[in-house]
């Protein structure tokens, strides 16, 4: 078992700093000299821009394997500070702010589960620790660690919303599609029949496409869309983002291929040009029971008395990256419920929870 007040003190410690996206730098400074306190081999930003800190705790005698634990900086915008306030075992925040649990909770557990086992003395592997950064807008950090950043050969990542005890074994591929519509501009009073509308065009691709769930795998949604400039005008230029995302990414080509297809058509049945821009941005993946990760994340939680879940999650995660990177990863759940809303909230008792099964993993043989 963990230490739960320190643990708890140190999670709200976490989410009263104000560090979104790319403004991470307070969490940094209150992690170093906990880290460095702790004789971890700290590295900051070892390749690319991204300031992502990687730590090793070296094995014990006896031990040679190498996993990795990691949670992001950052939350999503935050415009002023935390105010957490607990009742009944439960962590909000008082203002109108998000709590931040997302993804503080991961970091706290992970600071608590390496102080327990240095104190305890206890043989353990060699550890490796990544904090990421900037991963609400896009898995920027993790994208950007290299390949000899890692020497783990599996990793736990601590970002999902699902209860402690949840592990994330399959994640979608994700890609975002741009599209620029061209029209025609004219006066809409004086000569509407010399105008080409981009948002009638764009109205056309968007009604002959299927979007929400596709099937159990695969999802599309139209998410932004700008246009026009006056009622008086005739508008001559849309601009819609979309995205797409299936575990199968086979289905993820054929959805977005489709989607393509009915915008092209659409806009030239009024007459309107579609430029398209794909960009994928993440791999999905599938990992198996029998996973050595899977196994690893199992056995320390049936190790601290819980049974073990895997499910499968809409949402893409550094795991992803990692995944990617030849690393094999899961994502595991650490009860931050109502994530990127002003509702977000943890339960204490998933905190410690969650601190117990860092540190069964930290401790596992
Ligand atoms: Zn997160």
């Amino acid at each position: 078992m963990v230490n739960y007040a320190r643990l708890l003190q140190t999670f709200l410690d976490l989410i009263r700093l104000k560090a979104d996206s790319g403004h991470e730098e307070p969490v940094v400074q209150y992690i170093l000299p906990r880290l460095l306190q702790m004789g971890l081999i700290v590295r900051r930003g070892a390749e690319g821009r991204a300031e992502n800190i990687v730590a090793v705790l070296p094995p014990t005698p006896g031990r040679d394997r190498c996993i990795a634990l990691s949670a992001h900086m950052d939350t999503v915008s935050l415009p002023t500070p935390v105010i957490p306030i607990i009742k009944d075992g439960v962590i909000s925040s008082s203002g109108n702010t998000i709590l931040g649990a997302d993804d503080r909770a991961g970091i706290a557990a992970i600071l608590e589960a390496l102080e327990t086992l240095i104190e305890k003395g206890l043989p353990h592997h060699c550890i490796e620790i990544i904090f990421t950064v900037r991963k609400e807008i896009g898995l920027e950090g993790s994208k950007q660690l290299g390949h000899n950043d890692i020497q783990a050969s599996m990793a736990f990542i601590l970002d999902d919303e699902a209860d402690p005890g949840h592990i994330v074994v399959q994640a979608p591929s994700h890609a975002k599609i741009l599209w620029n519509i061209t029209g025609k501009a004219a006066h809409a009073g004086d000569e509407p029949e010399e105008g080409i509308n981009a948002i009638m065009a764009s109205a056309e691709g968007l009604k002959r496409m299927k979007t929400g769930r596709i099937d159990h795998e695969t999802t599309a949604n139209i998410g932004i869309i700008h246009g026009g400039v006056a009622t008086s005008v005739v508008c001559d230029a849309v601009v819609i983002e979309a995205e797409a995302r299936s575990i199968c990414e086979k289905k993820l080509e054929d959805t977005v291929k489709t989607m393509v297809e009915a915008m092209e058509k659409g806009a030239a049945s009024l007459g309107a040009k579609v430029q398209t821009r794909i960009q994928k941005s993440y791999r999905g993946f599938t990992l198996k029971e029998m996973s050595p990760s899977v196994q690893w994340a199992s056995s320390a939680i049936r190790r601290i008395g819980l049974i073990p879940v895997l499910i499968s999650s809409g949402g893409g995660s550094d795991a992803n990256i990692l995944n990617e990177k030849g690393i094999e990863a899961v994502n595991l759940g650490i009860g931050a419920k109502k994530a990127h809303t002003s509702e977000e909230y943890i339960l204490k008792r998933d905190l410690y929870t969650l601190g117990d099964i860092v540190y069964a993993i930290m401790n596992g043989a």
